[in-house]
């Protein structure tokens, strides 16, 4: 691997060891709240640099501290630790050792990338104030970061802000994308059910055709992104899953739709949930059935503080000059779970490029890896994070 001279050479003098614990996480994965020995080793580890470590936030998250000189600013940093149901099928000798489980997203690097700044900052830290990492579970839909906050992060830990990053496949190495504003999108999970009267195909004057109501709401669902949402603003809503019926000569009693709904900002959210409840209910009261909406709130948009970008992205130009920076970054439709402490802190979540060759394989596909010339990057662009910061 190439060390340059932006890579601190405290972070390369460990750097082997480091790359060795990225790829013993990446051989054991653990799914969400089951992160029970990357945890433990996450902690060990911290502990004998010197940090104070609180384990159990959020089950299995750990928060580890290192408070230098007198009363400063605190700031803290974010990694995730899970882990997807997915069978790895790379042949690396690395390679998940559990059939059905694998490190696919690259929370396995997240981890190591941290704990690679962690050591160093511990060692040969300069800065006034107090640093909080906090390693999440459950970052894949399970909502781990909130879990940790409702069990107290930010009062046990105060932070003036927070930051995280994603390695992101498709953009050459070590490059950073930095967006202010609306940097994610929310995903919300509707789960529809239409109560009709089934009955002979034969007879439909005698039932109420869940099968066709169902089809109008699919229908009046397009008219929302098209007709009610500033079409300046981004909005989603996917039916992913309709199921209804069973033989040609029965009308169906009930039909269950299942979706997908996103969106940029929390106004836009708000909206799709207000004319999708409505959408439903007087479709199906038109159409004399009923219908049960069970709208599941699950991660908000998420929202970079635009001073804290700015930042962000400064820190990342003084080191490793203009040219790491990725050329007009856009907004991505997928969620993230650090949205949640976005909205409770300032800070902001960045992008470091996996690879646009053969690194450029994506994220949650079985021939994913993180790849390991971004840790040294990512490690010593949180070291200087951290002591600008925390200056
Ligand atoms: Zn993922
Ligand atoms: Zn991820």
């Amino acid at each position: 691997m190439e060390i340059n001279d932006t890579v601190l050479s405290g972070i390369a003098e460990h750097l082997p060891e480091m790359l060795a614990l990225r790829q013993r996480i990446h051989a054991h994965p653990e799914l969400a709240y089951e992160e029970f020995a990357t945890s433990d080793l996450v902690a060990e580890r911290l502990e004998a640099w010197g940090y104070s470590t609180h384990r159990g936030l959020g089950g299995t998250g750990v928060v580890a501290t290192l408070a230098r000189g007198g009363a400063g600013r605190s700031i803290g940093l974010r990694a995730d630790m899970d882990a997807l149901p997915i069978h790895e099928t790379t042949g690396l000798p690395y390679a998940s050792k559990i059939a059905g489980k694998m490190h696919a997203c690259g929370h396995d690097g997240h981890t190591a990338t941290l704990l690679a700044a962690a050591r160093h900052l511990a060692q040969h830290g300069r800065f006034n104030g107090t640093l909080n990492l906090i390693f999440q579970p459950a970052e894949e839909g399970f909502a781990g970061a909130r879990r940790m906050m409702e069990d107290g992060l930010f009062e046990k830990f105060p932070c003036d802000a927070v930051f995280a990053f994603h390695n992101m496949p498709g953009f050459p190495v070590g490059q950073f994308g930095f967006l202010a504003g609306g940097f994610m999108a929310s995903s919300d999970t509707v789960i529809i059910k239409v109560q009709g009267v089934g009955g002979h195909g034969a007879m439909p004057a005698n039932t109420v055709d869940a099968v066709v109501v169902a089809s109008y709401i699919v229908v009046a669902l397009q008219t929302i992104v098209s007709r009610n949402v500033d079409p300046r603003e981004m909005a989603i809503i996917s039916v992913g899953a309709v199921h209804a019926g069973n033989a040609p000569n029965v009308i169906a009693e009930t039909a269950e739709m299942r979706l997908t709904v996103r969106a940029f900002s929390p106004q836009v959210r708000a909206l799709l949930r207000e004319r999708i409840t409505r959408l439903v209910a007087t479709q199906a009261e038109a159409l004399g059935a009923t219908a049960e909406i069970d709208y599941q709130w699950d991660y908000p948009p998420l929202q970079n503080d635009p001073a804290m970008t700015d930042f962000a992205r400064q820190v990342a130009v003084e080191h490793f000059g203009a040219g790491c920076l990725i050329p007009d970054v856009k907004p991505l439709t997928g969620s993230e779970d650090f949205a949640f402490m976005l909205e409770q802190k300032p800070g902001c979540y960045l992008t470091i490029g996996n690879g646009d060759g053969e690194g450029g394989c994506m994220v949650h596909n079985p021939g994913y890896d993180f790849n390991d010339a971004i840790l040294p990057i990512g490690a010593s662009y949180w070291v200087r994070l951290v002591e600008r910061f925390l200056a």
